[in-house]
């Protein structure tokens, strides 16, 4: 059966709760423990696919096609486990699933109430992740901030859920230690009282994981012990260090694994040390490529966290530091792209949506092309790429994608109903895993060396076979399509040593110790290209 650990946050929002949930299930896998993780988010919409990357950052797509929040995004990175629509619950799902319930008359005539109906629907999430899974814990993360009138149903649920399994839940509460201004004083006070806020919910927290701009001294440390009654040793401090994938070893150290295999009971083995070797390989990393990103939502980084994490990733990987320059396309033009552009290694245009900054876009892939740049082009930057080709090698004048110009004469990227008797499905996204066969001798092929694939995917458009030919007579190689629909997976520009772009999302699979192999191809080619100057 499994265990369960519940992660809350208090005094503020934003302290790194998920990374450090991500830490503790790192921790346990590297003990031999199985982890499935989870993140309950209290807002009302019933998944993050329809907010603005402004608000929300990154939506993260699983394998079976969620819509979830960035947190999973650290989840799978730290854990290296595919993770599913269990794994991300929002208030507003739990609350239409609910009323969908209601309207069928499934609650026979009862008055339908936050407690039990919503608590035990919450309750069923927690659950059913550990029937599916059978992990040996499953870890979930509360979003938000104790005390907040929208968790409270969660808070609710959680507690019940350790009422059902006594010894078998644990929670860790992450809070703040802020600094005075003036003083110089670090302050427990706020991580007391959210301590305490919690209690007053009926939940005692069994460790926890502080957050401060300083090392907390072993003074602060009895502190919090004596005001919270929680053990000296259940008292550790999420530092803030260079490269995040350093949280897990800096928890490790401070006993953190041991304390909650102890507590938990569970049966482990001493810790392996690959995540620690792969992290010594990143600390060896001496010299900088210059990478840019160039996006319509480059002021909020979080909106490109996975391809920005993935980058990274890569680079380390290949002995570089990585420098990205967040550049916006819309400010893009024929005349200034050169010196927009110029001292980059190489050039990723990743996913994005609807009409604005697209011209800049298709102006950079035009640009990478001509002057060689390595260009690794992401969901939208595939479709950007095929524009610019069918534009500019094929001399389609006025080649669009039908989602920024319905009329254009040569729509060379349309809906999947525009190109295949296919009805009703009206804008719907293609989400999710798809297979996808890969062309011999092609860079894709090489890199993936493998001949089917199954990658992630977020995307109403797709390439418009009927220009296929005479994309393929301008030199572009449809070196991944998806058997089943026959559609565009991934292409490659030959006259360029590295242009090459897909139809899915690879930064949702790339993981800081494996790597995904297309963006291991574009960091080499850019490495190549920085030697070459
Ligand atoms: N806007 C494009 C589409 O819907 C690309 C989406 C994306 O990049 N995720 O097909």
């Amino acid at each position: 059966m499994s265990k369960f650990i519940f992660i809350t946050g208090g005094v503020v929002s934003g302290i790194g709760k998920g990374i450090v949930g991500a830490s503790i299930g790192r921790l346990l896998k590297d003990r031999g423990v199985s982890v499935f993780m989870q993140k309950f988010d209290p807002y009302i919409n019933v998944d993050p696919g329809t907010m603005s990357p402004y608000q929300h950052g990154e939506v993260f797509v699983t394998k079976d096609g969620a819509e979830t929040d960035l947190d999973l995004g650290h989840y799978e990175r730290f854990i290296d486990e595919e993770l599913t629509q269990r794994s991300n619950v929002t208030t507003g799902r739990i609350y239409s699933e609910v009323i969908q319930k209601e309207r069928r008359g499934d609650y026979n005539g009862s008055t339908v109430q936050v407690i039990p109906h919503i608590t035990d629907r919450i309750k069923g999430y927690v659950y059913k992740a550990a029937e599916e899974s059978k992990a040996d814990v499953i870890i979930t993360e509360i979003g938000g901030t104790v005390g907040d009138i929208e968790s409270l149903p969660f808070i609710e649920a959680i507690r019940q859920i350790h009422s059902e399994n006594k010894d078998d839940v644990l929670f860790i509460h992450t809070t703040l230690v802020p600094k005075v201004p003036g003083s110089n004083e670090l302050k427990t006070k706020p991580t007391q009282h959210s301590f305490k806020q919690l209690m007053s919910q009926g939940i005692k927290a069994n460790i926890i994981v502080v957050r401060s701009s300083e090392t907390i001294s072993e003074e602060i440390k009895n502190k919090i012990s004596l005001f919270c009654d929680v053990p000296k040793n259940a008292i550790v401090q999420s530092e803030n260090v260079d490269v995040i994938y350093e949280v897990p070893v800096k928890l490790h150290e401070q006993g953190l694994d041991d304390y909650v295999i102890e507590k938990l009971q569970l049966k482990a083995k001493k810790s392996d040390s690959n995540w620690a070797n792969m992290l010594r390989s990143v600390k060896d990393a001496k010299e900088t490529l210059e990478v840019g990103l160039i996006g319509k939502y480059v002021k909020l980084h979080d909106a490109y966290l996975s391809v920005s994490q993935a980058l990274i990733d890569a680079s380390y990987k290949n002995g570089y530091k990585l420098n990205i320059h967040w550049i916006n396309s819309q400010e893009i033009t024929e005349e200034n792209v050169s010196e927009k552009l110029s001292g980059l290694d190489g050039i990723i245009v990743p996913g994005g949506f609807g009409s604005r900054g697209v011209e800049g876009m298709i102006i950079t892939s035009k640009y990478s092309r001509e002057n060689n740049i390595p260009y690794f082009g992401i969901c939208f930057g595939m479709q950007i790429a095929i524009i610019d080709i069918a534009r500019n090698v094929c001399k389609l004048e006025g080649a669009d994608s039908t989602e920024k110009n319905e009329y254009t004469k040569y729509p060379v990227i349309s809906l999947m109903e525009d190109q295949f008797d296919v009805k009703n499905i009206g804008g719907t996204l293609r989400l999710g895993n798809y297979d996808c066969k890969l062309k011999e001798n092609t860079k894709a092929r090489k890199l993936y060396n493998e001949e089917f694939i199954k990658e992630r995917h977020r995307h109403r458009y797709e390439f418009n076979n009927k220009f296929r030919k005479e994309l393929e007579q301008a030199g572009v190689v449809f070196s991944g399509i998806n058997p089943e629909l026959d559609l565009v997976e991934i292409i490659e520009y030959n006259n360029s040593d590295y242009f090459v772009a897909c139809q899915f999302h690879p930064e949702f699979k790339s993981r800081p110790n494996k790597v995904h192999p297309l963006f291991d191809g574009f960091i080499k080619a850019s490495i190549k290209n920085k030697k070459s100057k």
